[in-house]
């Protein structure tokens, strides 16, 4: 078994309030994959993915992508390191809820 580090564990558990914290204000979610647009060469200004996340989702058609280019466009032009730090764990916990969908659907 490779050993953990307490320091993963502390960001681990970050991760794992963030996902409680999704889980309350969303509930369960079960988005397909989707893909990157391929109109899309550089990532997105965090206020267009969020706008296009809201769009789609307000059409029904919201695609875990979405969600994680919307997060990782946020960490990514974030130029506060505090605020920084926090949307990357938001980053890790989409990436977690991403593969708990995926093993959901395959029961793993
Ligand atoms: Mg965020």
């Amino acid at each position: 078994m490779i050993p953990v580090t307490l320091k993963t564990w502390e960001i681990l558990d970050e991760v794992a309030l963030e996902r409680a914290s999704q889980d309350a204000k969303w509930g369960e979610q079960n988005h397909p994959t989707g893909q990157l647009p391929l109109y899309r060469e550089t990532l997105a200004q965090p206020k267009e993915a969020q706008a296009e996340c809201e769009w789609q989702r307000d059409k029904g058609t919201m695609t875990w992508a979405d969600i994680a280019v919307e997060e990782l466009s946020e960490a990514v032009y974030e130029r506060d390191d505090a605020k920084r730090r926090a949307e990357l764990i938001q980053v890790a916990a989409v990436a977690v809820a991403w593969i708990e969908c995926m093993d959901r659907k395959t029961g793993r």
